[in-house]
């Protein structure tokens, strides 16, 4: 009798504790529909096809890492593109510089800025981080780096790229400006900044995110922008998300953007709201401001949510899951 009681105690503990298990085998594999991952999602029309090739490993059940790499070296060896990477437009001097930065899930992060002559930044930011005890080198100091690395030494400034330059130069008065939106009939028109920023989450739910830009086009010699700020241009938590901005890098700088929304994500906020915050705090500091720049922000959270707000109308960005490889989003904006 004693045994037989003791056994259906057993029998049913061990039923519900199969059950209970099961349950939580049912939620560790089965991520994708319940938790919105694999995911990768970038900034601007220009992030589908870099999403597109994100995807080939985040599918695979690769790491996020290596997707967002794999990911923003599509636009950065993309002729066309004039913003990131290879043919992006020179500064006023004539110097094709580049600026990327990467992060992943344990908070690691690598970053080249203001450096020439090496058409995949975001690989030798990967390495910097990989590599070294440093988190960011600069100039002709990265060139060395990427080269001593194996990375080929070119000239990037295209044809076309130094056609429009020279078309810059005959107005211009070689007064750098920092924005671009409001003047569509120049040289490079709306084409002359925006960066890629990615995020994505692989299938373990670790985040990852990357970005690159050639920056301003004609800015000075020498300026940096956000985009290989950690903090600024990209932050990861993998706790809370990740965000990425675009547009004009000082104002993001001066607010610490991406941390600042990651941040904000932290207390609750969802990743639009969060976005839209960061947004406010450059409108009010000057608020004369957003009548002229553009500033973006994208962001995801652990659970593959995401959103995005900027200043000005025309901000749009890609996202790419397992029910949908190419979808362009609209993003909010203050000026809308
Ligand atoms: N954020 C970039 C920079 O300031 C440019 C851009 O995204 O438009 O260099």
């Amino acid at each position: 009798m004693y045994n037989r009681r003791k056994f259906i105690k057993v029998t049913a503990a061990g039923a519900s504790l199969a059950a209970f298990s099961s349950s939580l085998f049912a939620k560790a594999v089965q991520p994708v529909a319940a938790a919105g991952f694999p995911i990768v999602i970038s900034t601007w029309d220009f992030g589908i096809a870099a999403n597109k090739e994100a995807w080939k490993t985040l599918e695979k059940g690769g790491r996020a890492l290596d997707a967002v790499e794999a990911g923003v070296k599509i636009p950065e060896a993309d002729l066309k593109n004039h913003s990131v990477g290879r043919a992006g437009y020179p500064d006023r001097d004539g110097h094709v510089t580049l600026d990327a930065c990467i992060m992943d899930e344990f908070g690691n992060c690598g970053a080249v800025a203001a450096m020439e002559y090496i058409a995949h930044p975001i690989s030798v930011a990967r390495l910097v981080m990989e590599k070294t005890p440093h988190v960011m080198l600069a100039g002709e100091g990265a060139t060395q780096f990427a080269v001593e690395h194996g990375f080929k030494k070119e000239k990037l400034l295209t044809p076309e790229s130094e056609k429009a330059w020279k078309e810059w130069l005959k107005t211009a008065k070689y007064a750098p400006v920092i924005n671009f939106e409001n003047t569509q009939g120049m040289p490079g028109g709306k084409d002359n900044h925006d960066t890629i920023g990615m995020l994505a989450i692989d299938a373990k739910g670790n985040i990852s995110g990357a970005c690159t830009t050639s920056g301003m086009a004609w800015k000075l010699h020498g300026r940096v922008g956000d985009s290989p700020i950690i903090g600024a241009g990209l932050y990861v938590d993998n706790e809370v998300g990740g965000a990425t901005s675009t547009g004009v890098g000082e104002e993001v700088i001066r607010n610490v953007g991406s941390f600042l929304v990651v941040e904000l994500m932290r207390q609750g906020y969802t990743p639009e709201n969060a976005c839209k915050e960061a947004v406010n705090r450059i409108i009010k500091k000057k608020p004369d401001s957003i009548k002229d720049i553009q500033v973006g922000f994208l962001a995801i959270n652990k659970k593959g949510e995401y959103g995005a707000y900027a200043i000005q109308k025309g901000f749009s960005f890609a996202v790419c899951n397992a029910e949908k490889q190419d979808l362009l989003v609209k993003g909010k904006s203050y000026n809308s």
